[in-house]
């Protein structure tokens, strides 16, 4: 594997592949790589001659200082993986590669989907998801790019980001990795102990339920009745909401055909957890 550090030299090497026409596949991340970042690099070494990997903690996706700063960073064995998984370059770019002194930040037109879940409650928080993919895929300009719908709402952003500029980029969705007690792999979970990890896995069972007791008609009970099973474990409740698969619109009354997604953002201590689950 080989690792770049600046734009220029990644863009020399791009322009040097792409004589022999690869297939180029691209995984974004904020690196403290997991078994669910891993799944995306598989994919990808599966059907592409040259898979990219980046990690970048993008500080423009943060609305909360404190938790850009607790990120967790594990860089020599994130690429020990990366090498493992098969992956062929590594983009490990600094904060001034990737948002120059006076650069102009460009705004997305995202519509109602950044106004509500993780929108809402982290306000900025796409259009800083947007600026930083929308920069890593005019650089390497991939066939393919994978994303875990772990993130199923930055996943919608990423599709519209994409229509918007135009960009000749299929996106994969990938299933969500868990750990067998069912808690949704993510970096973050780096910051829980193991008592914490235990209680967090009460996000998948919830999730799991609402998928069991789901009916036709007004879902609101349903909802409610979930976020106190969450705070009786003393977790904080962002949100516990049902939505419209396709679009994201939230939803209080089911007319028992559309397709839906149960969606729950929720802290444990001061750890902020989001996952998800498609219920029919
Ligand atoms: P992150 O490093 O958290 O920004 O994530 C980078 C990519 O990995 C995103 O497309 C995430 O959706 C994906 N990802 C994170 N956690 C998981 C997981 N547990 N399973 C599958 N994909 C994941």
């Amino acid at each position: 594997m080989v690792i770049f550090k600046t734009k220029k030299l990644l863009l020399a090497y791009l322009k040097k592949i792409r004589k022999a026409n690869p297939q180029i596949g691209f995984v974004p991340t904020m690196g403290a790589l997991h078994k669910g970042h891993i799944s995306l690099i598989e994919k990808s070494v599966k059907t592409n001659t040259v898979t990219i990997c980046s990690i970048f903690v993008n500080p423009t996706q943060f609305n909360n200082k404190k938790d850009f700063d607790h990120y967790p960073i594990t860089i020599q064995k994130d690429i020990n993986l990366l090498i493992n998984a098969g992956c062929t370059v590594l983009f490990l770019p600094s904060v001034s590669e990737m948002y120059p002194v006076g650069a102009k930040l460009k705004n997305y037109n995202l519509g109602v989907i950044e106004t509500v879940l993780e929108g809402k409650f982290r306000p900025g928080h796409y259009q800083g998801v947007c600026q930083i993919v929308d920069k890593l895929l005019t650089l390497v300009h991939p066939n393919h790019l994978y994303m875990g719908q772990k993130d199923y709402q930055q996943c919608m952003v990423i599709k519209k980001l994409i229509a918007l500029e135009n960009f000749n980029t299929k996106l994969h969705i990938c299933n969500t990795v868990r750990e067998s007690s069912g808690l949704a792999m993510s970096s973050r979970n780096l910051r829980l102990n193991s008592k914490e990890k235990i209680v967090s896995t009460i996000i998948y069972q919830v999730l799991q339920l609402m998928k069991q007791q789901i009916l036709p008609g007004n879902v609101t009970a349903l909802k409610n009745k979930m976020i106190k099973k969450l705070e009786s474990k003393n977790l904080l409740v962002d949100y516990v909401e049902i939505a419209d698969a396709k679009n994201l619109n939230l939803i209080d009354y089911w007319d028992g055909k559309s397709k839906l997604v149960a969606l729950i953002a929720a802290s444990v201590q001061d750890v902020r957890l989001i996952d998800n689950l498609p219920l029919n």
